[in-house]
């Protein structure tokens, strides 16, 4: 603290698309003295930066808690205390599975001054952009969001989840799938509900099937579809705009 005014933006990017990003988001870029930005950060946000800014790599998949997350925490530390702005930059929404709460805490606890960007989060821009509302008067109540991927090994309740009644939008899940859907069906979940995939959502890459909670794992493994994506699953997964899955979203519907 004292006269060094270091300070962090914790900056959700959104889902991929640019276009997504707020304008706070692009204007704490452009405050920034040094950019830490994550793996899944589209790296076309780095033009709202200002030129010649450092730009740290700090991205690793898989969601375990490690020593990067220690090291990145350090270096926010580091920089702000020199009395630097800090753009810590995420993916989606900086605390929607992003780490931002633990990177707050211990911020906080250093003193720093935090700014939280929020953002788009993957699990409901994602969804929109294939026309999934993730809520919908008649079709689901609510959502809910998890994770498919947790390092203890344990996670959610999926026999729980199963009877919850809302849509199931699930980060991280593509390598436990076949898994998750067994459980949510074990659980007492409909086969035939309406499930979908995202991979990249927003990007020009992006690709999805629409199958049913039962096929879809099989027919993202037949599609080649793979991570980063996320899950929904639930009524309003039918209404996606997959041209291709037509025939399919009337089976389900
Ligand atoms: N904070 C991020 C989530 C980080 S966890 C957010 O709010 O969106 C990382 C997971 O997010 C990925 O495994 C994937 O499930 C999802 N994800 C992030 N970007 C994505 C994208 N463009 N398309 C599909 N899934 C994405």
């Amino acid at each position: 603290m004292g006269a060094n005014r270091g300070k962090v933006y914790l900056i959700g990017a959104g889902p991929g698309d640019v276009e997504l990003l707020t304008l706070k988001a692009v204007r704490a870029l452009g405050e920034a003295q040094v950019v830490l930005v994550d793996e899944l950060v589209n790296p076309a946000v780095l033009r709202f930066a200002r030129p010649g800014v450092r730009v740290i790599p700090v991205g690793k998949r898989g969601g375990c808690r490690s020593t990067p997350q220690a090291l990145i925490e350090r270096l926010m530390v580091r920089y702000a205390r020199r009395g630097w702005v800090v753009a810590r930059v995420k993916g989606g929404d900086p605390f929607v599975f992003g780490r931002g709460g633990e990177e707050l805490q211990t911020l906080a606890r250093a003193g720093i001054e935090v700014e939280v960007v929020s953002g788009v989060t993957a699990g409901i821009g994602g969804p929109a952009a294939l026309g999934i509302p993730v809520t919908h008067r008649d079709l689901a109540h609510g959502v809910t969001l998890v994770t498919g991927h947790t390092c203890d090994g344990g996670g959610p309740d999926w026999a729980a989840l199963a009877r919850c009644g809302t849509t199931l939008v699930i980060y991280m899940g593509m390598a436990r799938l076949p898994f998750i859907a067994q459980a949510l069906m074990a659980g007492g979940l409909a086969a035939d509900t309406p499930a979908a995939a995202i991979q990249s959502a927003t990007l020009p890459d992006e690709r999805a099937v629409v199958s049913t909670l039962e096929r879809l794992a099989a027919d993202v493994q037949a599609a080649g579809i793979g991570s980063p994506a996320i899950v929904v699953i639930g009524r309003v997964a039918a209404l996606a705009k997959l041209p291709a899955h037509a025939a399919l979203l009337r089976e389900v519907a």
